[in-house]
This record gives C-alpha cells, sequence and structure tokens, in this order.
C-alpha cells in the first residue's frame, strides 16, 4: 500500500523521512524494549517522523505519543489504514492518534506476508474470548475474529501465486476461527488442503482444548499439514492453571500429546510455559517440573512470568520473586535442551524432506524439515525455496549438519 503511494524503503546508509514500528506489548519488557527503539530511532533521524502501531500502541496511546519523534500512533485495527493516514500527515504535518477501543473492534483482515523470509504468514484470526488471568492481550487485541473459509483461502491462492511453498497459519486463538458463524477451524485447514501449490502448511501456537483429537486424526492422514504442533501448557500444575484461568487441565494436555505420539510419532511438539507465576508455590513448581519432564514432548519456550496493568492476576497470593522466576526458567530449559537434543538425535542417519531458505551464511544455507528440525547444508543457491530430500548427519548444536540426497 505504502508502495502504491510512492514511498519506498530505503536502502542501508540511507535516511528514511518515515519510520514505521509495530509494536508488541505481551511482557513488561516488551514496553521496554519498544520505548528504546523509538528513542533510538528519533536519536538516529531526527528528521523522521515515526509511525507506531501494534499492541504497545493500542494499550498505551498516549504514553507512544510522549515519545520524542512520534508522529501517528495507529491501533491495531488500523494498520492497513497506514498508507493513508501517512497520506494526509505529509499534506498537514499535525499529529495523529488512530484508536478504536479494543472492545469495539470487530473488523478482521486476513493478511498473507512473506517479509524477508521463505516461508509465508497467513493470519486468519485476531483477539481473544479467553481473558487468562495474566494476560493482556484481549485488552489490546479485543473480541476473537475472523474472515470466511474462502476469503482466507482466497488469500493462500494468491500466495501460491507469487511462489509460496510453504505457509504458517497464525492468529492470536486461530483454534477459535469461525467462532459466531457456520465454520471452524477444521473447516479452514481441509479447505487450505485444497490450495494448488502450497506444499506445506503449519500450524502454529494452538490452544490444547481446541486442538482435537479429530484436527489430530486429520493432520496425520494429510498430505500437506506438517507433523509439527505448538501447544501452549504455560504450567504443569491444575491449582496454578485454575489460577490462570486456563480451559483445560493437565489431564487433557496429556491426552493430547499422547494422541499426537500415538498417531503421528514423528511429530515436533513445542510447548510454552510460563514460570514463576502468582500462586506457583515451591510445591507447585515441583509437580509442575515433573508434569513437564514426563510429557513426550521435543522443545519447551519458557518465559518468566511479567506483571501486566490491568490482570486478574495482580489478585492472586503469593507473588514469586523475580529471582526465583529466573531460577525457574534455567531448571525448565535444561529439560528443554534435554528434550531437544533427545528428539533430534532419533532422527541422525534417516532421509527427510527440507524446505531451503533463501538466506546464506558462510556458505551454508538452512531450512527445516517436514518434522521441524533445522537443518544445514553447503549452499546451492538454485535449490532455495525448493523442497529437497536431505540425509541428517550429525547434531550441531541446535542445529543439524545434513547432506542433500535428492
Ligand atoms: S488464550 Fe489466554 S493467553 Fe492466549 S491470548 Fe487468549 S487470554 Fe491470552
Amino acid at each position: 500500500m505504502l508502495a502504491e503511494k510512492g514511498i519506498h524503503r530505503v536502502n542501508p546508509g540511507e535516511t528514511p523521512d518515515i519510520v514505521i514500528v509495530n509494536t508488541c506489548s505481551v511482557t513488561e519488557l516488551a514496553d521496554k524494549k519498544c520505548r528504546q527503539t523509538i528513542r533510538a530511532f528519533a536519536r538516529k533521524w531526527s528528521n523522521a517522523a515515526i509511525v507506531v502501531t501494534g499492541c504497545y500502541a493500542q494499550l498505551k496511546p498516549q504514553e507512544v505519543a510522549s515519545l520524542p519523534g512520534v508522529e501517528i500512533v495507529a491501533g491495531i485495527d488500523r494498520k492497513l489504514k497506514l498508507a493513508a493516514y501517512v497520506d494526509e500527515w505529509l499534506a498537514s504535518r499535525t499529529p495523529m492518534m488512530e484508536i478504536t477501543p479494543a472492545k469495539e473492534i470487530r473488523e478482521f483482515n486476513p493478511s498473507c506476508s512473506r517479509g524477508d523470509r521463505t516461508r509465508w504468514f497467513l493470519k486468519v484470526q485476531d483477539g481473544c474470548d479467553y481473558y487468562c488471568s495474566y494476560c493482556t492481550i484481549p485488552m489490546a487485541r479485543g473480541r476473537s475474529r475472523s474472515a470466511s473459509v474462502h476469503a482466507v483461502v482466497d488469500k493462500a491462492r494468491q500466495a501460491a501465486d507469487s511462489g509460496a511453498k510453504e505457509i504458517v497459519i497464525t492468529g492470536v486463538n486461530i483454534g477459535d476461527f469461525g467462532k459466531g458463524s457456520s465454520e471452524n477451524f477444521f473447516d479452514l485447514i481441509k479447505a487450505l488442503e485444497q490450495v494448488n501449490g502450497i506444499e506445506r502448511y503449519r500450524i502454529s501456537s494452538i490452544e490444547p482444548n481446541l486442538l482435537t483429537d479429530e484436527i489430530i486424526e486429520w493432520v496425520s492422514k494429510s498430505r500437506n499439514f506438517m507433523p509439527h504442533f505448538h501447544i501452549p501448557l504455560q504450567c504443569g500444575d491444575d491449582e496454578v492453571l485454575k489460577l490462570m484461568r486456563r480451559h483445560y487441565d493437565t489431564t487433557l494436555f496429556r491426552h493430547r500429546v499422547e494422541t499426537i505420539n500415538r498417531l503421528i510419532p514423528d511429530a515436533f511438539i513445542g510447548v510454552d510455559l510460563i514460570v514463576g507465576a502468582r500462586g506457583e508455590t515451591p510445591e507447585r513448581f515441583e509437580s509442575s517440573r515433573e508434569f513437564v519432564e514426563s510429557l513426550d514432548i521435543s522443545r519447551l519456550h519458557v518465559f518468566p512470568y511479567s506483571e501486566r496493568p490491568g490482570t486478574k492476576a495482580l489478585e492472586i497470593t503469593p507473588v514469586v520473586e523475580n529471582s526465583v522466576r529466573h531460577d525457574r526458567v534455567k531448571t525448565m530449559l535444561a529439560i528443554s535442551d534435554d528434550k531437544l537434543s533427545r528428539f533430534t538425535s532419533r532422527f541422525i542417519g534417516t532421509v527427510r524432506p527440507v524446505l531451503l531458505e533463501h538466506s546464506q551464511k558462510d556458505g551454508f544455507m538452512h531450512g527445516f524439515t517436514d518434522n521441524y528440525i533445522k537443518v544445514k547444508v553447503p549452499a546451492v543457491p538454485k535449490l532455495a525455496n525448493r523442497i529437497v530430500e536431505v540425509r541428517l548427519d550429525s547434531v550441531d548444536g541446535e542445529e543439524v549438519n545434513a547432506t542433500i540426497i535428492g
């Protein structure tokens, strides 16, 4: 849209007239990094107009507007209007603040973006109706909403026409796709599989109560949906899960993991965890650690609990000290390293399909196997964005050295 108005991306070393910052507000640290980034841009390009959008802009528009260099603050539902706002600002040079209160946001436009990556990201849903006690996302993103299956499939077709081979299905709570309509997430994935040209789909993070056995069974037979799942657990203790107001317990979570392992034994299963949440006593952390250790999963994504203003979690006691939160992160990360190395080692000596990425470094190219193992092969530039068979030779940290064999 910006390009249509004659605005182009600067090359390295050039000075921009406009800087667009897309912000996050998932933790206190995210807010801080956004402020630091905006200030750094204002120092570096003192004559540039800074445009800020995303969750931090939505939640704290006044705070953002007061930062140096900021001329336009646009809420999360206004991103697709940024080009028009920039036009308006160029004509008037007057600061603008365009925010819809999150509760009133109803509009959703699916989008498919490539950025500089080989993989494409298809956003099918936004917002969340769950209100987990620690989370500000519903306050920033508003109610759950999505496009029709037809509109999303159209986006996937356009991506395929532009050369996309792999699409990651994203959203805030994607399992909620279609809520309030006669369609659902299962209808969506069945329709996407029919799009010609897209050889791989990955389902990004999906709530365990919404990743039904029916979906897992269907993925196990699908040609194009990869054996790769990302499921947020957040804590492996039922008391803490209740305090977090999550929509499942550890029994259901274990059942999902066991179903995946039974039907798709080679699947990669990534699991999100928040440690040190309010109410996570040493005993409850220990029970969570034992639960996580007992799961047959591939990797953990571990985050220390972050206090967020306006959340229900602030009423919970006891509070876990910061230093303890960080010790718990280390404990869980050690478990994660162990699980990842066991998972990866299982596939050494086997042959798997890899989509090779465009970027090259030190004579090597990277890519992911169908079951999400990151591999490194000697670069063959003409094979970028192609799916090739590789033999997995040896583990090298978080990657695997591999040989192209077909
Ligand atoms: S499901 Fe819970 S953690 Fe996820 S976005 Fe919704 S409220 Fe936040």
